[in-house]
């Protein structure tokens, strides 16, 4: 396989790039400090065409894939952690059910809406649990001429900035698997609040909230795909959108390793600079070769997706291993920088906090190897 970017890639890479560095990096930190969405910017980023870039064409979209997806979620994330995962949230995993399974009228209404810089949310995780949604409280209930769903999805991003999401929700507690149905809902459907906002360790400028839903009602167009495969439904959105989480660590981490490799030539010791400290080199060294290690496994991840594979195997091998490694990469960076790397005043802290829930959502680190295993084993 061809791992090497399409000349297409390169010059939307460069594009991107060229916007984080004069857009996104010199604001980050106060987004950070402000815990603000960052709105003027995103406005940005829709009008040069980056929110639709990976929607289908036919419906506004550019029509980008996977691979796109990536390139500009891992140079947004190399400014921005936040911004990074409000992008790949609304692009990514909250559009996949639209695209795959949404009606005509559906995909006519939402896609242009998210091109156009309407952002939206993914609502699966309950209070009750993330890793095993079997157990699902939300429910929802035929009317007349529509649905009443009643429950609260915890930890969703894009909570407050989004106006309309996804929702799973069962038609009983207990009806398991083939009880469940997925939902396109706007934010303004009677019924629909957010509720509890979470004070997080990092990403502060992208909201998690709750999503909070009592006699919320919306019309028999809001079903996505058919009555009982809301499951399915979902867990292929994760499948295929995992593999942003990589690249969104792999922002983080190459953001660490660029700025370690700075300092280290920069920051004298012992008469030297620190990249003479053989302590330094091994870990320049190893964070290069994880960073090189998890950008390939990445982006195959991605273009077996392109080429229309599920890739589950390789997006769970990408988004383990790319978290883990991010994880010691900014760990390192800390190290390197010394007292300062513990200080606010750089940005490394920052990358080392916001490094840390790339293990834990989209399916964390255990849930991963537990995919990978029964890929490998061939179990059901
Ligand atoms: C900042 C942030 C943003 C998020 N955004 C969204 C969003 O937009 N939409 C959404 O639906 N959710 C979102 N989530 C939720 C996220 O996907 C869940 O937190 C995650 O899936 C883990 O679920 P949990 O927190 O309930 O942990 P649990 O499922 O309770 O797991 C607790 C621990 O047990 C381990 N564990 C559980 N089951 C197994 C098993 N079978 N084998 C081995 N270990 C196991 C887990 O790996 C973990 O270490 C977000 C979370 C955060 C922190």
């Amino acid at each position: 396989m061809d791992f090497e970017h399409s000349e297409e890639e390169r010059l939307f890479r460069a594009a991107a790039r060229d916007f984080v560095g004069s857009e996104v990096i010199p604001h980050a930190a106060q987004w950070e400090e402000e815990a603000r969405f960052p709105w003027d910017t995103w406005r940005q980023l829709a009008e040069l065409g980056l929110c639709g870039m990976s929607l289908p064409a036919e419906y506004g979209g550019g029509g980008g894939g996977k691979t796109m997806l990536c390139i500009a979620t891992e140079e947004l994330a190399y400014g921005s952690a936040g911004l990074a995962v409000a992008f790949l949230v609304s692009c990514g995993i909250a559009m996949d059910g639209i695209c795959k399974h949404g009606t005509e009228e559906q995909k006519n209404e939402y896609i242009p809406r998210c091109a156009g810089g309407e952002i939206a949310f993914f609502a699966l995780t309950e209070p009750g649990g993330g890793s095993d949604v079997g157990p699902m409280q939300t429910r929802y209930r035929p009317t007349e001429d529509g649905y009443s769903l009643a429950g609260t999805k915890t930890f969703i991003t894009n909570g407050e900035e989004s106006s309309f999401g996804v929702v799973l929700a069962t038609r009983a507690p207990g009806a398991g698997h083939r009880g469940i149905s997925a939902f396109v809902i706007d934010k303004d459907a009677p019924g629909l609040s957010t509720g509890k906002k979470e004070k997080k360790t990092g990403q502060h400028c992208s909201s998690t909230t709750e999503i909070v839903m009592d006699d919320c009602v919306i019309p028999q167009q809001g079903l996505l795909g058919k009555e009982g495969h809301g499951l399915r439904i979902a867990l292929e959105a994760i499948d295929r959108s995992r593999v942003a989480i990589a690249a969104q660590a792999l922002g983080i981490a190459r953001a660490a390793y660029d700025e370690s490799v700075r300092y280290a030539k920069e920051r004298q010791a012992f008469g030297k600079a620190l990249g003479q400290l053989q302590a330094i080199q091994w870990m320049i060294a190893d964070m290069s070769t994880e960073l090189e290690a998890a950008r390939l496994l990445t982006y195959s991840a991605a273009s077996l997706i392109d080429h229309g594979d599920l890739a589950i195997r390789e997006s769970a091998m990408a988004k383990l291993y790319a978290s883990e490694a991010a994880g010691r990469i900014c760990h390192r960076a800390v190290q390197i920088f010394g007292g300062y790397g513990y200080s606010r005043d750089t940005p490394v802290e920052r990358f080392s906090r916001d490094q840390r829930v790339t293990e834990i959502y989209e399916g964390t680190s255990e849930m991963q190897r537990w995919a990978i295993a029964r890929q490998v084993l061939g179990m059901k």
